[in-house]
C-alpha cells in the first residue's frame, strides 16, 4: 500500500476500515495513565482474551460441583479436553488434526521430539542449527548430543548469519548441507528467528534436509499465530512451539507439537506415558505401551485443564479471524510501521528485519542509532509513554504489531513517541 500517511486522521480511517477491528474488543489491553497502552509485545506475551476468565471459572465450577466426575460429566469433559483444541490448532499451523497435539511446554516438547527424531550414529552424529539461536534451543540440542555420547564440538554445527543485518540466507543453508549433509542426523531451524524477525521457507528447508538424508524439525515459537503455516505440506518431520506469544494463551501456557502423518504409525523410539497410550485401551491399565497413532501418541500425562482452557478460548478466536485474514492485516500493519520508521525516523532507527514481507512476520527488530546508552534511553522513554516493546542487548528494540488487537493508530503512537524523544535528545545534546 503506497497511500500511508503519518497523520492520526489517516491511521484512524485505516482502523475504521479494518475488517478485523472488532477483535481488539475481545482482548484486555493493559492501561497506561487512563488509556490503552500501545502494546507491541505479542511476540513475548500475547494479551489476555476477555473470555479466558469465564472459561477458567467454568472449569473451577465443574471441579467444585463434580469432583472426579468432571472427567466425564464436565461441560467439556476433562478426559478428552486436549481434543477440544485440536482442530483449531491444526488450522493455525496448517496440519491435519491427527498431526498436532497441545501438551507440555516448548522446551519439553523439543526434547521429546528429539528422542524420536534425533537418532545419531557414528557416521551421522550431527545437528545443524543456527548460531545465535534462542538459548533453550541450543541447550536442548547440545545436551541431547551429549546424552547420546557424542561431542558437541564436532556434532553441533552452528550456521553463522551471512547477511548484513544478521539474517541467514538459503544459500548458506544449502552450502552447509552440501558440505556436512552426510554427517547430519537432524536439521533444526526456527520458523521465525526471535532476534531478527526473519521468516524461513520451511518447505524448501525440509526438502533440502531430506535430500541429504536428515530429519528436519522446526521451532515455531515466533511463527505460530504469526504467519499462516502449512506444516503438513512443508514435509517437516516435526515442529514444536509455545502458545503464550502470538497465540495469546497466557504466561507459561501449554505448548504444542506437530508430527508429520508419515510417522503416525511408525515404530519410533520415544519416551512414553499413559496419555500417549491408545485411547481405546488406556484404562485397561495394561503393562505394554501401545501408542495412539499420530501426535497424540507423544503425550505423557493427563493434560493441565486450567492451562488448556485459555488456549481453547484463544484458538477459537483465531478460528473466527482466520490466519489468511490476519496475515493480510499483518502485512498492512507491519508495512505501515516500517514505512513510518523509514520515512519519519530515518537517522534515528534502522530496521534489521528483512524488508521483503515474504521473509518476515509481524515483528520488526529495530536498531537505535548511536549505541547502547542512547538505545536504552529511547526504550525507557517509550515505556514511560505507554509504548510497550521489548529490548534486546545491545541496541535493539523489537516491535510486533499483532493484527488481532493492534491498530494503525498504535504504530503512529510509537513513531510520534520516538520522534518527540529524538528531538528532545538532540536539544539536550546541543546544550550539554
Ligand atoms: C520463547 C522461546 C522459547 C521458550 O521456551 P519455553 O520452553 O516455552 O520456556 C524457546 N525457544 C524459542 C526460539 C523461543 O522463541
Amino acid at each position: 500500500m503506497s497511500d500511508f500517511q503519518a497523520t492520526i486522521a489517516w491511521a484512524e480511517a485505516a482502523d475504521a476500515a479494518d475488517p478485523l477491528r472488532a477483535f481488539r474488543d475481545e482482548f484486555l489491553i493493559p492501561p497506561h495513565e487512563g488509556r490503552d497502552c500501545a502494546y507491541f509485545c505479542g511476540n513475548s506475551l500475547g494479551l489476555q482474551p476477555r473470555a479466558v476468565r469465564a472459561a477458567l471459572a467454568a472449569e473451577l465450577d465443574d471441579w467444585a460441583q463434580l469432583g472426579v466426575e468432571g472427567h466425564f460429566k464436565g461441560r467439556l469433559p476433562w478426559m478428552d479436553y486436549h481434543e477440544f483444541v485440536r482442530d483449531h490448532l491444526a488450522e493455525v499451523v496448517g496440519a491435519q488434526p491427527s498431526e498436532v497435539v497441545a501438551m507440555n511446554t516448548l522446551g519439553v516438547n523439543l526434547h521429546l521430539m528429539m528422542v524420536s527424531f534425533y537418532r545419531p550414529t557414528a557416521a551421522r552424529p550431527a545437528i545443524l542449527m543456527e548460531a545465535g539461536a534462542f538459548p533453550t534451543d541450543r541447550y536442548a540440542l547440545e545436551s541431547q548430543i551429549r546424552f547420546h555420547g557424542f561431542d558437541p564440538a564436532s556434532a553441533l554445527i552452528e550456521l553463522e548469519a551471512d547477511e548484513p543485518n544478521g539474517t541467514l540466507s538459503m544459500a548458506a543453508i544449502e552450502r552447509a548441507l552440501a558440505e556436512h549433509g552426510s554427517r547430519i542426523a537432524l536439521v533444526m531451524l526456527p520458523g521465525v528467528q526471535y532476534r531478527t524477525g526473519q521468516a524461513f521457507d520451511l518447505k524448501a528447508i525440509a526438502a533440502l534436509g531430506h535430500k541429504h538424508g536428515c530429519h528436519v524439525g522446526f521451532d515455531l515459537a515466533h511463527a505460530v499465530g504469526n504467519l499462516p503455516l502449512r506444516l503438513h505440506d512443508s514435509g517437516a518431520d516435526f515442529a514444536v512451539w509455545c502458545s503464550y506469544k502470538y497465540l495469546n494463551s497466557g504466561p507459561g501456557a501449554v505448548g504444542g507439537a506437530f508430527v508429520h502423518e508419515r510417522h503416525a504409525r511408525a515404530v519410533l523410539p520415544r519416551f512414553a506415558g499413559w496419555w500417549g497410550h491408545d485411547k481405546t485401551t488406556r484404562f485397561r491399565m495394561g503393562p505394554e505401551f501401545v501408542p495412539t497413532p499420530g501426535a497424540d501418541g507423544w503425550q505423557l500425562s493427563n493434560p493441565p485443564i486450567l492451562a488448556l482452557a485459555p488456549l481453547r478460548v484463544s484458538l477459537e478466536i483465531f478460528h473466527r479471524a482466520g490466519m489468511a485474514r490476519l496475515r493480510e492485516k499483518s502485512l498492512q500493519l507491519t508495512g505501515y510501521l516500517e514505512w513510518l520508521v523509514r520515512t519519519q525516523l530515518a537517522g534515528v532507527l534502522d530496521v534489521l528485519t528483512p524488508a521483503d514481507p515474504a521473509h518476515r512476520g509481524a515483528q520488526l527488530s529495530i536498531r537505535v542509532r548511536g549505541g547502547r546508552e542512547r538505545g536504552r534511553a529511547l526504550f525507557d522513554h517509550l515505556v514511560e509513554h505507554g509504548v510497550v516493546g521489548d529490548w534486546r542487548e545491545p541496541d535493539v528494540i523489537r516491535i510486533s504489531p499483532a493484527p488481532l488487537y493492534n491498530r494503525f493508530a498504535d504504530c503512529l503512537v510509537f513513531a510520534e513517541a520516538v520522534r518527540a524523544w529524538s528531538q528532545a535528545w538532540s536539544r539536550s545534546d546541543i546544550s550539554a
